[in-house]
């Protein structure tokens, strides 16, 4: 006979845990040993599920790497007691926490599913109840032999199932908060919660290993038409500095002018990684197709292919944290390592 799946879930802050305050509009955090009072269709999931909650909870506008590692040591210490995991995090920089995490767990073979919402738990027109029903059944999932079928972090947010290093968030307002621009939804919740297979991570052959170092010394540029070249450069002298992320245009492009360019080289020579990354949310960067990025494929950039920026800015912290550098960080980044890009 199959046990009862367990579940943790973490609250780490943002929007889905707020409920409104009795005595004036404001909202205010509800408490989570409440969770069944506000969410009694919890009692019928079939889940027995256990609560974390971070101290203090944060506005996720306040995340740090510090708390990412906590989180991903919280989930690391109890991988064998629990059969998934739901972070419960705010919206505004959970693709950044997801991406994060998929890089500091090396072959995860439990699912860690983020969500949050849009509207707060408390409020009748909530997205929330949904959201947070709908990721511990992804999280309860099971597939062949009754290994989990999600092995992998992932954001579940308005009836979709994204990759976590997809994601993007792309409304402030719409229920549909996420995006993952480059690669298919892993699942659909509609009358039945369908799984694209297909799309999973397969499972791993190797035991689950957290790296926790991450190296912040990283930077993101976005480029704009009548940027100053005296600008671009005052960014990548920055003491320390060992990557820029730079957004460029379209499919990888930047402007030709050889102040620009001079930048970018005397950054290189001085050990900055600089990694290419679109500012398009679909598509990828193909250096040399235009001659607007020929400089920068001579200059050996790093292609960003068509990764997001979060999944771009924080593999560069894990690569950096694991020491790689020179040519390895080069061939590392542009390889796929949780299934963040499309070769
Ligand atoms: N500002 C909130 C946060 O990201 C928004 C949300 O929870 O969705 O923490």
């Amino acid at each position: 006979m199959s046990r009862t799946p367990r579940i943790l879930l973490f609250y780490t802050g943002g929007t889905i845990g707020m409920v409104k305050s009795p005595n004036s509009p404001a909202l205010m955090p509800f408490d989570f040993g409440d969770l069944e009072a506000i969410l009694p269709e919890l009692e019928h999931i079939g889940c027995s599920i256990d609560f974390e909650v971070l101290d203090p909870i944060i506005d996720s506008s306040n995340m740090q790497p510090a708390v990412w590692a906590r989180l991903a040591i919280d989930i690391y210490n109890r991988l064998d007691d629990y059969d998934g995991f739901v972070v419960l995090h705010g919206s505004d920089t959970m693709a950044y926490t997801a991406s994060a995490l998929s890089f500091m767990f090396e072959h995860l073979n439990k699912p860690a599913v983020f969500t949050g919402s849009q509207l707060p738990i408390g409020i009748t027109r909530t997205d929330a109840k949904e959201n947070l029903i709908t990721s511990i059944e992804i999280a309860a999932a099971k597939g062949f032999r009754g290994k989990p079928l999600v092995q992998e972090v992932c954001i579940y947010f308005e009836y979709h199932l994204y990759r976590g290093n997809r994601t993007t968030k792309q409304s402030a307002s719409r229920f549909e908060a996420f995006d993952s621009p480059n690669y298919p939804a892993l699942a659909e919740a509609g009358v039945d919660l369908k799984f694209e297979e297909n799309y999973l991570m397969k499972a791993p052959k190797l035991p689950v290993h957290l790296h926790t170092d991450l190296d912040t010394n990283v930077i993101g540029i976005k480029l704009f038409p009548g940027m100053q070249a005296k600008h671009l450069k005052h960014m990548l002298d920055t003491p320390g500095l060992k990557c820029a992320v730079i957004e460029t245009f379209g499919s990888g492009n930047a402007p030709t002018a050889e102040p620009f360019i001079e930048s970018l080289r005397e950054a290189q020579e001085n050990g900055v990684h600089l990694v290419n990354v679109t500012q398009c949310l679909r598509g990828r960067v193909q250096m040399g197709r235009y001659e607007s990025s020929e400089a920068l494929l001579d200059l050996g950039m790093v292609t960003g292919k068509d990764l997001t920026f979060e999944a771009a800015v924080t593999k560069a912290m894990y690569l950096l944290g694991q020491g790689w550098d020179g040519r390895s960080f080069k061939k590392r980044f542009e390889k796929s390592l949780r299934g963040e890009l499309t070769d």
